[in-house]
């Protein structure tokens, strides 16, 4: 109960009015220039529109949305071999909820579903694995999507399978890394970034020792920042306060979660299971070494081989300009479908089914000419 009571005050704190008020005065005391900011996460641009943050800050300051949306940035082909997997007669297939509704080329697990599939939501890797362990007689899928901040959670679904001796258990490696895309995006031409917000979850696994080198190689600032108001607001300070200085480098302005090594315990079940692969994102193309892939070790527990996925064709929507959405190049309601053909009941792409979508976001807080 204490404990409750504590995490309640402090998320109170971090969402005070006034402290929120002097932040964002600070903000505009310091603006001398027009700044353009990405926020790299699904979740704080979610947050950001939530709050109103956007529309609280000084002209000058404009926030461009990245590409750290999970379940937008998974690849049609990806979404399509899941699709034919969850059809397959003796497959159980497990997904955390967001998958469900995401269109692949001609349906969605939802419509798989509809037509008798065994498609189960799971709210944690580990629950697809007991699933696996109950029904012996039935193939388990588990759709292992996410950035840095799930492949723990999947690693150790691999590791609790393979103790388990479980030959029924395979997982659709998805998870995708965020320095890859950071290098994708500051090498497009028309990128406008000047600095970053660093996404503090996936910072918290993996800390902040891969940015550095970054920030030096494209002479961008850049701020791990957390979820809440007063984080957003710091964590833009920070950024703002680093290019009036025309200071380059990586600050943490989320230091109560994330420590710059991170969790190193995370990082080495991410290293016992996956390697670095070449993966391909979702309008955006392929990104080098931007995926993780099981290792030789564990690739027993890889269902595109396990089911020979390989060759299967997809069909991407001629109209949804998600991969330039999503590496901040344009905004949401710059698409022409934009809440005309494209809305949370009849999506023509991930972002706008996603908890984190950039789309969805527009849509939801109503922000439809920005
Ligand atoms: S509004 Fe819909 S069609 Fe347009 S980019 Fe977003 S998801 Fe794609």
């Amino acid at each position: 109960m204490a404990t409750e009571l504590q995490s309640t005050d402090l998320l109170k704190a971090y969402r005070d009015a006034k402290l929120v008020k002097k932040v964002v005065e600070e903000i505009q005391q310091r603006v001398t220039h027009p700044w353009s900011i990405m926020e790299i996460c699904g979740g704080q641009t979610h947050a950001i529109m939530q709050y109103g943050l956007d529309q609280l800050l000084p002209e000058e300051i404009e926030l461009i949305h990245g590409p750290g949306c999970p379940v937008c940035v998974t690849s049609l082909e990806l979404i399509d071999q899941a699709l034919w997997i969850a059809s397959q007669p003796n497959v159980i297939f497990t997904s955390f909820g967001d998958m469900l509704r995401v269109p692949g080329s001609n349906n969605d697990l939802f419509s798989i579903r509809a037509a008798g599939g065994s498609v189960r939501v799971v709210y944690s890797p580990l629950d697809a694995v007991k699933i696996a362990k109950n029904n012996p007689e039935k193939e388990v899928v588990f759709f292992a999507i996410g950035f840095e901040t799930t492949a723990p959670a999947n690693a150790m679904a691999v590791i609790h399978a393979d103790k388990l001796g479980l030959e029924n258990f395979s997982i659709l490696p998805a998870n995708v890394l965020v320095p890859p895309a950071m290098h994708t995006i500051l090498n497009n031409p028309n990128n406008r970034i000047q600095g970053f917000l660093a996404a503090g979850h996936v910072c918290a696994v993996m800390g902040y020792w891969e940015y550095p080198p970054i920030a030096e190689r494209y002479q961008t600032p850049m701020v791990v920042t957390g979820f809440e108001p007063l984080d957003l607001l710091q964590g833009i300070l920070a950024t703002v306060e680093m290019l009036e200085d025309g200071r380059v480098g990586v600050e943490n302005a989320y230091a109560r979660v994330v420590s710059f090594e991170g969790n190193r315990a995370a990082q080495g079940l991410i290293n016992r299971v996956f390697e670095p692969v070449d993966r391909k994102w979702r309008g955006i193309g392929i990104i080098p070494q931007s995926g993780l892939g099981l290792k030789n070790e564990v690739r027993q527990f890889d269902a595109t081989e396990r089911f020979q996925t390989g060759d299967i064709q997809t069909q991407e929507s001629d109209i949804c300009i998600a991969g330039e959405v999503l590496q901040g190049i344009k905004k949401p309601a710059d698409c022409p479908a934009f809440g005309t053909l494209c809305t949370p009941n009849s999506p023509l792409g991930a972002p706008m089914v996603s908890s984190e979508g950039a789309c969805a976001a527009y849509y939801r807080y109503g922000r439809k000419h920005q």
